[in-house]
């Protein structure tokens, strides 16, 4: 059976150089690439990118900004042999738009995605590199991966650690 895959982007696929929206500015973390594309032929992976997109409700982009950014992503992560299922984001900012129910760790963008895929969330992987990643795959009851780039303090206690999506690929063997 295909296993789905729950991921971050910035700072998990690509370098966070923290509301990353310039094309000049998109960069594979080391081993991304190859992370992903092991997770597909090892486990049938099906990736489905869930990303909060505050610098949108900051006016620092545009939405527009959000998908062109992403199609040259997706347009390389295909060349490399790679397919993204699909990918969800949250445009707001409690402070600017209120609340929202898809803001991470808000459970929004994977109810959405079981309705879109009837996928079971429990029977998901998680991977992030933020508290609201690992938060967000633990109020599913999935197992989570937590990817350490050194950018952010971490409380969450997921269900493994991992440097980069290679390592994550291999734990997955050994957790799943
Ligand atoms: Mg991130
Ligand atoms: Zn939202």
């Amino acid at each position: 059976m295909d296993k789905f895959i729950f991921i971050d982007r910035d700072g998990t696929i690509v370098r966070d150089t923290v509301y990353l929206h310039r094309l000049e500015d998109l960069e594979f973390l080391p081993g991304a690439v190859d992370g992903l594309r092991e997770m597909q032929s090892s486990l049938s992976a099906k990736f489905i990118i869930v990303t909060n997109q505050a610098g949108i409700a900051k006016k620092l982009y545009t939405e527009k900004d959000f998908h062109i950014f992403n199609n040259e992503m997706i347009c390389r992560l295909r060349n490399a042999g790679i397919s993204i299922a699909k990918i969800y984001f949250c445009p707001h900012h409690p402070d600017i738009t209120g609340e929202c129910e898809c803001r991470k760790p808000k459970p929004g963008m994977i109810n959405q995605a079981i309705k879109d895929f009837g996928l079971d969330p429990s029977l998901a992987i998680f991977i992030g590199d933020k508290d609201c990643d690992i938060e967000l795959g633990q109020s599913f009851g999935a197992k989570t991966i937590l990817i350490t780039n050194g950018q952010y303090e971490v409380k969450a206690k997921p269900t493994a650690v991992a440097k980069d999506l290679i390592e994550a690929a291999r734990l997955i063997g050994t957790h799943t």
